[in-house]
């Protein structure tokens, strides 16, 4: 009995010691950056305080990649990538290092915040963290690599949660991912089939790419399209 109450002690102790306060280190560890650009849906390139470029691979988190041999994939890929653009291009951001900084590609491993956080409460880390905003949006896997794994438990249970809901690559995504629609040779926007401008040149296509091709919908033949960012960040 009383070796019970001494464990309950300890998981007291750590739930109020760990994740709620932020430490000196902690604050030392969020770097201000602007995104100049979104290389897929979980690496970026930034600029830091002191001028220099960075690209930063996002921590915890795995987007299809944009090179997949599958083109099927690769949609998914498209879309994460068009995501993170639409939500991150030209933003100012925080960045937080966990125990490991740099990978062997020489990226900054950081998580995103696009606000500075007074604490990393679950409720900031949900709204503020562009890394746990990828996989409640169901547009990342979780991807846990040692020694970074410091949100490792709150990033399972927003992907369980983007799961169970069927958000993203879960189940909403793979309605309209795949549609095919058509761009030409020179033009900026992308078309559905039999549009009149579609008549010296069809390049096919699917949506997604489209929308990372930066293509626009074209208003005369109104193909299908898709809202990446339904949600609005702080
Ligand atoms: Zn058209």
């Amino acid at each position: 009995m009383r070796r019970r109450t001494f464990v309950a002690m300890i998981v007291l102790i750590g739930l109020f010691a760990s994740p709620y306060a932020l430490s000196a280190e902690e604050q030392q560890r969020l770097m201000p950056a602007t995104i100049i650009r979104v290389l897929d849906g979980d690496t970026v390139e930034v600029i830091l305080e002191n001028g220099a470029r960075q690209r930063v691979r996002l921590i915890g988190v795995d987007c299809p990649e944009l090179t997949d041999k599958d083109p099927s994939v690769r949609d998914y890929a498209f879309a994460a990538a068009a995501f993170t653009r639409e939500l991150l291009e030209g933003r100012r951001v925080w960045l937080e290092t966990d125990m490991g900084t740099l990978d062997k590609y020489g990226r900054l491993l950081a998580y995103v915040w696009t606000a500075p956080p007074a604490d990393f409460a679950e409720e900031k880390i949900r709204d503020c963290m562009f890394n746990a905003i990828l996989l409640l949006e169901g547009y990342a896997y979780t991807y846990m690599l040692m020694p970074n794994t410091k949100y490792a438990e709150v990033f399972v249970g927003f992907q369980h949660e983007a799961i169970m809901e069927g958000r993203g690559i879960w189940g909403t995504m793979t309605r309209w991912i795949h549609i095919i629609v058509y761009v030409t040779n020179t033009g900026k926007k992308y078309h559905g089939d039999g549009c009149r401008y579609l008549a010296s040149s069809r390049i096919p296509m699917t949506l997604a790419e489209a929308m990372w091709r930066r293509y626009e919908r074209c208003q005369t033949c109104k193909p299908p399209y898709w809202i990446s960012a339904e949600i609005s960040l702080e």
